[in-house]
């Protein structure tokens, strides 16, 4: 049993069970032989259901919102955050399914293709494994498990032993609404995830970089593919030519939501030299002005761990020059809570600017121009995201394109994620593959099957044995005619 705590005041929430690797396999039997049906009904079938267990989710929101408070230490509206997002990704897989896994029929091509008739289908991968980090129990799982269930996967999903209780409660809502029994809870810490590893056919991971390592080797040797959405070092640029106030406001949300522990905060900013002074005195003024310790705007760390490593960094950093100009400091007692901190004079050698901080601070830099931002951006083993602040939309995506990052957002920050036509997924040590994307983020859980027949009554009798003229005379005339460069070249054939 693992015990589950509340972060926000230190009581107990909930014992969970710790599945081991046969009870993890006899989920996976269950959801294997569910699984056939589940394809069988087809996009259009599988929609039906995913609007009752849409009506199921909008009407559990507050018990959801509780749980992920009990066992998370979230504030309430970041809370509610969490169903806001699966809820979207659940109208676009829902809406958009049937039409991202048409079946595809390519024209003829090449000597043997003019004769033949091609498909290719897009079959579900039977069984998914989602493993999922702490940060956002819910959001997370379901943003990787419902594509898989629309593209007609069977899911079982792994939450962090830290926080699997909200995970598991929406989980228990798709049995609830008597839909087919294709997507499960398995609770537990690494093993239970190694044994989820062992038995799916793909697996989509969510983590730090060095689970995420661990689990590409043990996919690696099944040979089954792996999908790695791993740590980052976000940072934000601040050009000259910025508006101050607007750049103000979103980095202080994309620093601080959930505490800053999220994948794509906001870890480090960049100020070009003209506006730094402005922008670092009006950044402390609005942190400042935020209440912490839970009360409306900071929620708490999820583990004394984690406190106390981004304590370590603000330690690292004042050590080594850096100043504090507001925050640096546990609160709350029992509860986990950090204050949001602002910290400037700081550089590469602190690990606030080069190690994930997952955690409220937010290390400003200045930088003498554009190109001495882009090589700090660049200057880490992470590229999972950025955020360029410009007058100029235009030269801000130009720039973008200088950038180490899977995306880059212009005037804002974090919201890239709720563009589901455009891919989620980070470069460097931030993992492989990506999801959403359109299309790409229900086609990841699928194997292409091609289909090819005949466009003739009967196929042409090019290979077949004996061989005689037909093969040993013709062929080769045959495909110069047809592959050649130019008419000179084809007449050859005929010579
Ligand atoms: P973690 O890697 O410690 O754990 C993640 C999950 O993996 C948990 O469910 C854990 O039980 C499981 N696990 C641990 N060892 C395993 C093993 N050997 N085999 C299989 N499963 C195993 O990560 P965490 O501390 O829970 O989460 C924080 C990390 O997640 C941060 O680095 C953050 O950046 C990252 N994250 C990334 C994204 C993204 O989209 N890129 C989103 C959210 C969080």
């Amino acid at each position: 049993m693992t015990t589950v705590y509340n972060p926000a005041d230190g009581s107990v929430a909930a014992e969970v069970a710790d599945f081991d690797a046969t009870q993890v396999e006899e989920v996976a039997a269950r959801l294997r032989a569910a699984q056939v049906d589940w394809e069988r009904i087809g996009p259009k079938g599988r929609a039906e259901w995913m609007g009752r267990y849409r009506d199921w989710l909008l009407d559990h929101a507050q018990e959801l919102a509780d749980q992920l408070q009990q066992e998370a230490g979230k504030i309430r509206s970041e809370a509610h955050i969490e169903l806001a997002l699966a809820l979207q990704v659940l109208n676009y897989y829902r809406e958009n399914a049937a039409r991202f896994l048409r079946t595809e029929h390519p024209g003829p091509h090449g000597l043997a293709g003019v004769v033949k008739r091609q498909w290719v289908h897009h079959r579900p991968q039977p069984l998914i494994g989602v493993i999922t980090p702490w940060n956002f129990p819910v959001a997370l799982a379901l943003w990787d498990a419902l594509p898989a269930l629309m593209a007609g996967c069977a899911v079982i999903v792994k939450p962090s032993e830290i926080t699997p209780l909200a995970t598991r409660f929406v989980i228990e809502g798709w049995k609830e609404i008597g839909a087919p029994a294709i997507f499960e809870c398995v609770t537990g810490g690494a093993e239970s995830g190694q044994a989820v590893v062992d038995t799916v056919d793909l697996i989509q991971f969510t983590g730090s970089t060095r689970t995420g390592r661990r689990i590409a080797e043990q996919a690696a040797r099944r040979l089954i593919p792996c999908e790695l959405e791993l740590g980052g070092k976000d940072a934000a640029v601040v050009l000259a030519d910025a508006n101050v106030d607007q750049a103000v406001n979103a980095i202080t949300w994309g620093a601080l939501f959930n505490s800053g522990q999220t994948c794509v905060s906001v870890e480090r900013v960049y100020v070009e030299a003209p506006v730094y002074d402005e922008f670092l005195a009006k950044l402390v003024a609005k942190v400042g002005e935020l209440r912490d310790a839970g009360q409306g705007d900071i929620g708490a760390m999820a583990t004394e761990a984690q406190l106390n490593l981004v304590a370590d960094q603000v330690a690292d950093a004042e050590a080594k020059g850096a100043r504090i100009l507001c925050g640096g400091k546990q609160v709350g007692q029992p509860g986990l809570y950090f204050q949001p901190t602002v910290l400037s004079q700081v550089d590469h050698t602190m690990t606030c600017m080069t190690e994930e901080t997952f955690g409220p601070l937010i290390p400003v830099m200045r930088v003498s121009d554009v190109d001495d931002a882009v090589a700090r951006v660049n200057d880490s083993r992470y590229g999972l995201s950025a955020a360029i602040f410009s007058g100029s939309a235009r030269r801000a995506r130009k720039l973008a394109q200088r950038l180490e990052v899977g995306a880059v957002n212009v005037n804002d920050v974090i919201l890239n994620l709720l563009a589901f036509s455009v891919p989620h997924g980070g470069w460097k040590e931030s993992g492989i593959g990506s999801r959403s994307g359109g299309a790409h983020g229900i086609l990841k859980y699928c194997r292409k099957q091609a289909i090819v027949d005949n466009l003739l009554p009967a196929p042409l009798p090019l290979m077949r044995m004996p061989y005689q003229w037909l093969q040993i005379d013709l062929l080769p005339r045959l495909y110069r005619t047809l592959g050649a460069r130019g008419i000179l070249r084809r007449l050859r054939a005929f010579r």
